[in-house]
């Protein structure tokens, strides 16, 4: 049969693909000659590359390649019959490598699941098995091998038997098969699986949620009437006001329309409620991704994406780049929330701005929804930029709690909690409430010190200390996991040790000294560690049988605990003071997420808010006018300095074994950039916490009021600072809009 692409293929098509490597390029291969199958951009190919064989994506084609021809290597497979990555999400990956100056072939390597990067077929196959004419035929021979006869019998149905029936069905089917198959008695063949009829009209719900409010029905009615067009809006809702429910509705609009959904979450928010709410509502299938899938779990779950079953997508920060066909909504749940914001290594990119930006090319609104949204939200709907939308109340008949300060300086504090706390406390319980005391510190105290020689345990590899942990007999490094055990005496001078300061494993027990009949959960890190570990901590409070929750920001996300009615924040002041211009921000949204868990349902709720500093401006901000008037205070200060979202701010970090190295090489860079006008460099600077994990950090910043010369600037320079020589134990790397600044 002639494939009615032949012609392309006779043209010398050059195939441009994006490779995992660290180089700034994409490189040039030439088609298969006698391929069927065309390789078109977005699909994944086998390449040679030096010795190793490569699995990349087409990024596109072209006419002419700089490598004269005879150099040009063939493409060993193509991996893919319809692109993979489809044109959207390729100019989405296009504009990332370019804003974030980071490599193409890396980026587009975060778009795929790792098996998907290794090759593995895009869509599920399934084994069938059949039996031949002359299986039928010679059925009476197979007398005397009755395993055989057996599965051959099974096997008399025209459509076959798939080999998941098989094995449900015989224990070892396999190598009576072999034996069918040799005598050509049986045979198999792979068939891809379908994609199940389109869930629309009637069965696309599966169940129904309460009547809206008004305020409710207007957002959804905003969203709704901007489908088909780029419109972004901030869902402005305090917790507990029913933005889920809006956003059920919203996606429910886009799949009577045919269109799909793609949900972004916290990484701590995509909890199993939270997946059970869009199960229990739709009957359209829902593909879930997330980090802490198996590597399987995460290619079926793309697979999914791929075939156009799954209707909506929910999922964590790399969902973003999930393929989606007809792509009509967008949310972005807690927007504010840094998980959002790949930091760590490699690709550093900000999912709820890609977010944005896929809404833009897909012609589709986008929903950032928040309690506390962030201060660039914020700033691009006064801008008006993005539509506000406001829950300004409960959804049913919740009120919001009453807040107060506690002034740690004026009251008795038995380890870590005052009297008023105390009392509070007891009155809630004794009404039959719950209470959630919330403490951002894992462990049991975050110091272990001398009670001679001032000796403290400090950790090796970092400028930090060791924390306590009790229960473990250990003490470890929240920086680095360096993990000792824990000494009973000053390894020093031999006197004994005390445990300074409280964690939650302390603050556990000390209130189960002050209430022994209260069973306490306690929900930190060190609790949570295997799937599952959250669900039992959340349902021992959920159904009322704990009485007491102790956690960290582990407890300020997604759950509703309908009967807590006191929350209890015990140390408000850490982050009051620091360095890096976001952490107020950070302190105000904490404070107001763990104070929403207060009075979610009938009852009232109460917030008590310890501090050594009750008269600070940000607190007092935020006692007596909200969110809103700490957000509105804390932009007149960042545009008063020229922080983001008034400016714009690049990191180019270094760290190596000795402080000094790092800081020569941003040195170096630095003087690289020569003078530019139109932009402040400055540093390089040790961070703040110069050591940790054995290694020196050290950063340069870039801020600009302007993106273009900034932008401008870094393509420029960027490959001359790739260029410097650098000692072998020196890593560098450049954070564009960081959220973090060490
Ligand atoms: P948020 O996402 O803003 O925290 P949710 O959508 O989870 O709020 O709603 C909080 C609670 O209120 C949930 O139990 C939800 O079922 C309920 N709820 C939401 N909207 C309504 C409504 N219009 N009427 C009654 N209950 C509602
Ligand atoms: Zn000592
Ligand atoms: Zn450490």
């Amino acid at each position: 049969m002639e494939n009615p692409k032949r012609d392309v293929l006779t043209t010398p098509t050059i195939l441009r693909v994006a490779l995992d490597t660290p180089l700034r390029r994409l490189f040039d291969y030439l088609p298969q000659r006698d391929s069927l199958i065309t390789a078109e951009p977005g699909m994944r190919v086998r390449v040679p590359f030096g010795r190793q064989r490569l699995v990349g994506v087409v990024h596109s084609l072209a006419t002419s390649s700089e490598l004269p021809p005879e150099k040009l290597k063939t493409v060993l497979e193509v991996l893919d019959a319809t692109p993979v990555v489809d044109a959207q999400v390729m100019e989405l990956l296009d504009w990332a490598a370019q804003y974030y100056h980071h490599p193409l072939g890396p980026v587009m390597a975060a778009a795929l699941p790792k098996l998907a990067r290794e090759g593995a077929a895009a869509r599920a196959m399934t084994e069938r098995w059949f039996a031949t004419e002359s299986g039928l035929a010679a059925f009476e021979s197979l007398k005397r091998a009755p395993r055989q006869r057996e599965l051959l019998e099974a096997l008399r149905v025209p459509e076959g038997v798939t080999s998941e029936a098989l094995s449900a069905a015989f224990s070892d089917w396999r190598t009576p098969m072999r034996a069918l198959v040799a005598r050509g008695f049986a045979s198999s063949a792979e068939d891809s699986d379908a994609p199940p009829p389109e869930a629309t009209g009637a069965n696309l719900l599966r169940g129904s949620g309460p009547e809206l409010s008004e305020e409710q029905a207007t957002a959804v009615a905003a969203i709704d009437a901007a489908h088909a067009r780029f419109a972004p809006f901030l869902l402005y809702g305090i917790t507990g006001s029913g933005k889920t429910e809006v956003y059920l509705h919203t996606v429910e609009r886009a799949l009577r329309r045919s269109q799909r959904a793609l949900v972004l979450v916290p990484e701590i928010g995509l909890t199993p409620q939270l997946v059970g709410r869009f199960r229990e509502r739709f009957a359209a299938p829902v593909a879930v991704l997330h980090s802490a899938l198996s590597d399987t779990e995460r290619l079926a779950a793309w697979r999914q994406c791929v075939s156009g079953e799954a209707r909506i997508v929910l999922g964590t920060r790399s969902a973003v780049f999930a393929p989606i066909k007809d792509l009509g909504l967008i949310i972005v749940d807690e927007e504010h929330d840094a998980s959002f914001k790949q930091h760590e290594s490699g690709f550093r990119y900000s999912a709820r701005d890609l977010a944005i930006l896929r809404a833009q090319r897909a012609g589709a609104p986008v929903v950032l929804g928040s309690a506390t949204p962030s201060l660039e939200t914020l700033q691009n709907v006064l801008s008006g930029k993005f539509a506000r939308l406001s829950l300004p109340r409960r959804a049913g008949q919740a009120l919001p709690p009453r807040a107060a300060v506690v002034d740690l300086r004026a009251h008795a504090v038995r380890a870590g909690i005052a009297t008023p706390a105390v009392e509070a406390m007891q009155r809630h319980l004794a009404d039959d409430g719950q209470v959630l005391v919330y403490i951002n510190r894992r462990g049991y105290s975050p110091t272990l010190a001398c009670t001679a020689c001032g000796w403290i345990a400090p950790c090796r590899d970092c400028d930090a200390r060791l924390t306590v942990h009790l229960g473990a007999s250990r003490l470890r490094c929240h920086h680095c996991g360096a993990d000792a055990p824990l000494p009973e005496k000053c390894p020093q001078c031999g006197y004994a040790v005390k445990h300074v300061g409280q964690g939650t494993e302390r603050v556990e027990e000390t209130l189960t000294r002050l209430f022994p009949d209260m069973p306490i959960a306690r929900l930190d890190r060190d609790v949570v560690r295997r799937r599952g570990d959250m669900e039992a901590v959340v349902s021992r409070i959920a159904s009322g049988e704990a009485r007491i929750l102790v956690g960290t920001q582990m407890v300020t996300k997604g759950h509703d605990f309908p009967n807590v009615t006191l929350v209890v924040v015990l140390n408000a002041d850490q982050g009051l003071f620091s360095t890096d211009f976001r952490a107020p921000e950070r302190v105000a949204q904490t404070i107001i997420q763990v104070a929403g868990r207060a009075g979610r349902g009938t009852k009232p709720g109460e917030v008590l808010i310890q501090t050594e500093y009750p008269d600070h401006p940000l607190l007092l901000s935020l006692l007596n006018e909200g969110y809103d008037g700490f957000a509105r205070a804390a932009l007149a200060e960042r545009a008063a300095a020229n922080w983001p979202p008034f400016a714009h701010v690049v990191a180019l970090r270094a760290s190596a074994t000795a402080l000094a190295p790092a800081i020569e090489f941003l040195h170096n860079a630095r003087q690289l950039a020569g003078n530019v006008r139109d932009l402040k460099l400055l540093g390089p600077a040790p961070a703040a916490m110069a050591k940790r994990a054995a290694r020196y950090h050290a950063q340069l910043l870039i801020e600009s009021r302007d993106r273009a010369p900034l932008h401008r600037m870094l393509a420029e320079w960027l490959p001359r600072v790739e260029a410097l020589k650098t000692p072998r134990d020196l890593r560098w790397s450049l954070d564009v809009d960081p959220l973090e600044l060490f």
